[in-house]
């Protein structure tokens, strides 16, 4: 197969998306990313996957943290400024947790240690255990499905 018929069969599994984030020598980085998974509930674990070429790369590799920052469908604009679709420099505000900058309004943020990395061709999976979370109380999540934004059509769920 080639990469785009590889590319549009991983595109109709639909996901979530979150801004990774994580912050070295006090300068915080922020990433567009739907590579995430809950991994284990004891020890509770998650993962997310880096592609070779990000810059979040080497950030993360540094600092051995990371939070994951699950977005709301009202925060689609966040996942293009972190994703570098949009390009004009945007200020974006912050909060912590567990000694992370985390996104301000996500529907979920979760702050992780690293505790392994494994390279799997391109990317670097980081598995993170999670030292802190928080749960806001807010609207659907924004999702992602065969390369485009999307939110939930609450009149179409499957029962
Ligand atoms: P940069 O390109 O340097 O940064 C990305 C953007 O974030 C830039 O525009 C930058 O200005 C902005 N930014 C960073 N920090 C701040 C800050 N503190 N304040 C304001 N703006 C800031 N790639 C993966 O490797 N894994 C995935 O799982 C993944 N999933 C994706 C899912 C979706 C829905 C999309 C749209 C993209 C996904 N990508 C994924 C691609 C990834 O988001 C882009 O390639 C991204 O541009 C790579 O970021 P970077 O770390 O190289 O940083």
């Amino acid at each position: 197969m080639d990469d785009r018929q590889f590319r549009n069969a991983m595109g109709k599994f639909a996901t979530g998306v979150n801004v990774i984030t994580t912050e070295v020598d006090g300068d915080v980085h922020g990433m567009t990313a739907n590579a995430f998974m809950s991994v284990s509930l004891d020890p509770k674990l998650v993962v997310i996957s880096i592609g070779e070429n990000a810059s979040m790369l080497e950030k993360i590799k540094k600092s051995k943290k990371y939070a994951v920052n699950i977005l709301s469908q009202d925060q689609k604009e966040l996942s293009m400024i972190f994703a570098g679709q949009i390009k004009e420099d945007r200020d974006v505000s912050f909060e912590r947790l567990a000694d992370l900058p985390v996104i301000k309004g996500a529907s979920t943020q979760i702050s992780c240690e690293v505790v392994k990395e494994h390279v799997e061709g391109d990317h670097t999976l980081f598995i993170g255990r999670v030292v802190d979370l928080q749960n806001q109380e807010c609207s659907d999540p924004l999702l992602f499905y065969k390369g485009k934004y999307r939110s939930i059509e609450r009149t179409k769920v499957v029962l």
